[in-house]
């Protein structure tokens, strides 16, 4: 069993007993320190004794150094590809605290036998939220009012006239999880929502209280078209120039699910030459982006930085259910939250 000195966060604690067999206790490598507090990570994890390296990223010199021992890599936006796995040969759990798994080779995962899981349910109400709010700060227009009233223009007329929200339509694309709970707030708001989503049944769409349509009635019919897509090679750039040619001018598309579901090139010609009204736009292709970037300087467009799923809870929630699949895995365990299906055995004590 390691102490529960082990268990700090730190890079600088010695090696795995034994370490050119392994030590009796299990090495947890967590690759995004630098931004989170790790403190629930440990908790959970004091669990297993196992010795944590927590540390900023998966390119340092630190996680360099765990890598061979390692038996369990939480990560959290850092891609994690088969040249990665192969240096990790001790690896049974590769557990992403969040929801998009696109960054993570699974099939190169379950080829090595390795679990992949994520926290598909930790920001539900947040990334819903956040798109209701770039809904409601475009169609109140707050942004350029913001501007306006800070510089003497204390007047209700911009060159766009503001219209009513109720009896609008919402489209929504892709009726998962966060999906529907945008469409549902949606509903709240006095909104008409349609829905297309091709791989759920009629009865989901019914139990949301929303109306199926096709993808081309989505874009025409969407006064507001929210993308809840997970990033897979069907929904890369699915909106492009074509599709946002097929929108209402007077439309505001919003994306909080991946940067690359939308061409954001075609994304901000269309808005420049007006066959969009704006967007409001949480993910981006390259995150962070250049800040000389067209999209940030675009007044009608709304850009924030990947902050959908942030809230105190949902971090909390994220870390905590995340290293609770780990502790599974490293018991010999199936996970909570799989993405793939392997058979785990137990670290041996
Ligand atoms: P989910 O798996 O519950 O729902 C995704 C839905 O998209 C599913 O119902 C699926 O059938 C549908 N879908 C797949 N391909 C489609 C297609 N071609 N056309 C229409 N529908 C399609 O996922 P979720 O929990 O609702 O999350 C959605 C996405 O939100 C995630 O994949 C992630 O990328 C993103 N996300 C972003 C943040 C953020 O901070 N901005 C946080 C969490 C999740």
């Amino acid at each position: 069993m390691a102490t529960n000195t082990d268990l700090r966060p730190t890079s600088s604690l010695p090696p795995a007993e034994g370490s050119e067999g392994h030590s009796s206790s299990p090495v947890v490598l967590i690759g995004y320190a630098g931004h989170k507090q790790v403190s629930d990570e440990l908790a959970i994890l004091a669990e297993t004794g196992a010795r944590v390296v927590a540390t900023v990223s998966l390119d340092t010199p630190e996680a360099e150094a765990a890598f061979a021992e390692a038996d369990a890599l939480m990560v959290s936006i850092q891609p994690v590809t088969a040249e990665t796995m192969d240096r990790m040969p001790r690896c049974k759990i590769i557990c992403r605290i969040g929801t998009g798994l696109d960054a993570i080779d699974i099939p190169a995962a379950t080829e090595r036998g390795i679990w992949v899981t994520s926290v598909p349910d930790y920001s539900i109400d947040e990334v819903s939220s956040h798109a209701m709010a770039f809904l409601l700060a475009l169609a109140r227009n707050l942004f350029r009012h913001r501007n306006l009233s800070q510089t003497g223009g204390w007047r209700y007329e911009t060159e766009r006239p503001i219209r009513r929200l109720a009896g609008q339509t919402l489209g929504v694309l892709g009726l998962g999880r966060i999906g529907s709970a945008s469409a549902r707030k949606g509903l709240g708001l006095g909104l008409n929502v349609i829905a297309h989503d091709p791989y759920i049944p009629d009865d989901r769409f019914a139990s949301v209280g929303v109306r199926r349509v096709d993808f081309p009635t989505l874009l025409r019919g969407s006064d507001f078209l929210t993308l809840h897509v997970p990033l897979t090679p069907e929904t890369r750039r699915i909106i492009d120039a074509d599709a946002l040619a097929q929108m209402k001018p007077t439309a505001f598309l919003i994306n909080t699910a991946r940067g690359d579901v939308v061409d954001i090139d075609a994304l901000v010609a269309a808005v420049r030459a007006g066959t969009i009204e704006g967007a409001g736009v949480d993910v981006l292709p390259t995150e962070p982006p250049d800040p000389d970037a067209p999209i940030l300087h675009e007044e009608s467009i709304l850009v924030t930085p990947h902050i959908g799923w942030a809230s105190t809870e949902a971090g909390h929630d994220a870390r905590t259910r995340g290293a609770q699949d780990v502790v599974r895995v490293l018991r010999g365990e199936a996970p909570r939250y799989p993405a793939n299906s392997i058979q785990t055995q137990p670290v041996p004590a």
